[in-house]
Parts: structure tokens; sequence; C-alpha cells
């Protein structure tokens, strides 16, 4: 078989919001964020496994990923729509009791006027300028939606990966003029926020990324193996080059192994003659360029023919494998690609 296999340690996803969830004290509740079919890895899955653990609020992204969530969970865990209310999702998030959060004054009118009575949250503008309302609209609105009952009022942090960026306070003491004194839950916290400590915690988390083994949790456990059957192997002699545009050049004598994932897989090229595969504890460094569905490596000094090697692995971390490519863990993540054969240990506990 020349899938690769992707196994993925639901047990280091629970072990990890644990922790996260370690970090606040019993006045926070930690949610979790599972959009992006939990960042590549399993929107159920891992949406079943933290509600076994605990959590009872889940964050996605749209509407359509929250009816997935809300097939895998059946009624009750709450479901926030970080993008809102928008035209056509009404059905979804009446039918299936998903909560939207509000981003603006044309979807709260269109919430109010769609769904009368059904719950919502508020999303709010405090210096991102992505999503949510700024100060003047929040405060134009804010009299009527609070006395609509809101179930969260949130916002998000822009640099909270950079622990003394400034815009951190700049942030946080906007959301606070915005929203002290209100008697609704609040959220301004992603993972990074959760590591800035108890000023940013306010009484709900959505941790993403830390629970899936990435950066800024830096203490997290690895959650994601990935390993590709080996196709081939061959000797290339001194002067001989490989892959697609000759890039490397064989100095001497060498093994090289062909494996079965490449860009198509979402194995960036920019991984090309820079990244490692893994034999156990031993590095193969890639040779040439990835290709669509194959990637090269040097196995010369492998003392048995290996089956297959590892892409990611506790020796190359999704975060290493972002630095060499040039982005960020959660881009590594997301980019999984629908071929490889996803394996799940751990989980119900
Ligand atoms: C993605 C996202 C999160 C989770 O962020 P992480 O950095 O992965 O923890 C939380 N809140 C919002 C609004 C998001 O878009």
């Amino acid at each position: 078989m020349a899938t690769a296999s992707l196994r993925i340690d639901l047990d280091a996803v629970r072990a990890n919001w644990r922790a996260l969830d370690a970090m606040t004290t019993s006045a926070t509740e930690s949610g979790a964020v599972v959009k992006a079919d939990s960042y590549g890895l399993g929107g159920a899955q891992v949406a079943r496994l933290l509600a076994r653990a605990g959590c009872r609020k889940f964050f996605v992204a749209v509407a359509e990923e929250g009816a997935a969530i809300r097939q895998a969970l059946g009624e009750g865990p709450e479901i926030f729509v970080f993008s809102g209310h928008m035209a056509g999702d009404t059905e979804m998030i009446g039918d299936l009791g998903l909560i939207p959060m509000l981003n603006s004054v044309e979807q709260v009118t269109r919430h109010l006027e769609a769904l009368p009575g059904a719950p919502f949250g508020v999303q709010l503008d405090t210096g991102m300028n992505r999503l949510g309302m700024e100060a003047a609209e929040w405060q134009a609105v804010a009299p009527m939606l609070l006395g609509a009952n809101p179930k969260l009022i949130m916002s998000h942090l822009a640099c909270s990966d950079e622990p003394d960026h400034p815009m951190n306070a700049q942030q946080l003491a906007a959301f606070r003029a915005m929203t002290d004194g209100i008697a609704v839950p609040r959220s301004l916290s992603a993972t990074g926020g959760i590591l800035l400590g108890p000023d940013y915690h306010f009484d709900v988390t959505r941790p993403g990324i830390g629970m899936y083994g990435g950066a800024p949790f830096t203490k997290a456990a690895p959650v994601v193996t990935l390993s590709l059957p080996v196709i081939q192997i061959r000797d290339v002699a001194a002067g001989e080059t490989v892959g697609y545009g000759n890039t490397w050049t064989a100095e001497q004598e060498c093994r090289i192994a062909t494996v079965a994932a490449g860009y198509a897989d979402g194995v960036t090229r920019h991984l090309s003659n820079a990244a490692m595969l893994y034999h156990g504890a031993t590095h193969c460094p890639m040779r040439g360029r990835v290709s669509m569905d194959l990637i090269t490596a040097d196995v010369t000094h492998l003392t048995e023919v290996p089956k297959s090697l590892d892409l990611i692995c506790p020796h190359q971390g999704i975060d290493v494998l972002a630095d060499i490519a040039g982005t960020i863990g959660y881009e590594i993540l997301t980019s999984l690609g629908p071929r490889y054969s996803r394996h799940y240990t751990g989980g119900p506990a």
C-alpha cells in the first residue's frame, strides 16, 4: 500500500487540553476550537474526545463546521460560530442550535429578525480589524443586545504569540473598556492568550493549536506522526542528480529512498533539500525537490532497508517543519492531505 499513514494521538490532545485548562483557575471554563476539521486532525474525533474529557463549549469558523460537530456531539454542548450569522445560515443555526458570534449590526439585525429568542454571542473588534463590532457600533446596539441575553462576548488577540508585544495590553484594555460591568461571560484568549496569564483569561478560553501540539504552547505533547511508505530504493553514483530540476547532485555514491507523499498531500515544496525524514531517531536528509506525490531522501547511512520514513515525529515536529518552510505549525497541520490514512490512538477514558 502506498498511502502514507497519519497517526493522531488522542491521549496527547486530551493531555494538552487539560494542561491548558490547568493554567486557568476554576472560575475560567476551557472551551476548544475545532474549526477546519480540528486543524486537519478530524473534527468529530477530537470533539467527541474533548466532550468526554468535560469540554462543553466548542468553537468553529463557519456554520457548516458547526453542523458537523453537532452531528458528532449530539445535543448538549454549545457550539459557537466565529463567522456569525451569514445569509443562508439561518436554518442550520436554528435547527442545530448553533450559537453565532454576531460580528456586525447587519448580522445582529439578521439574527434577531430570523430567529428571535435564539441564542447568540457577540464578537468585538479590539484592534485586529478582522472580525467583530467596533466600539462605536457596539455602543449603539449594546443596550438592545444585552437585553436579549447574549451567551458570550468575545474578542481575539492579534499578537498573543509574542508575550512582550504592546498590542496585547492595548487589546486587553480595549476589551475591558467595552465589556467591564456587563454580566455576560467573556472570552479573549486562544492558546497564546492563555499563556499570557490570568489577566487575559476571563470566563471562557478558546485554545486551538496548543491542544494539537503546536507553538506557542511549547510544552505541548506532540500529537501527530506522519509515516511515508518507501516505494523504491536505488543507488546513485557520484555526479548524478536527483529529482525535478536537478537541484541536488550526489558528491559521492549514495542510496536514495523514494517515499509516497508530496505537495499534493500538503508537503510544501519549500521543504525541498531542507527537511529531514526519520528512520527512528536517525535523520535522512531530503534530496532534490518535493514533487506532487513523491519525496526522495538519502538513506546511505542506514543499516537496514526502511519500510517507511517519518516526516512528522518527535524529532521533527510541526513547528520545526514550519520553520524550515517559512510558515507556522497551524498551516502544516491544516495542509495535511486527504490521501493519508488517518489512525487514532488512545482516546476514550
Ligand atoms: C482559531 C481561533 C482560535 C484558536 O486559536 P489558537 O491560536 O489555535 O489557540 C481562537 N479564537 C479565534 C477567534 C480563532 O479564530
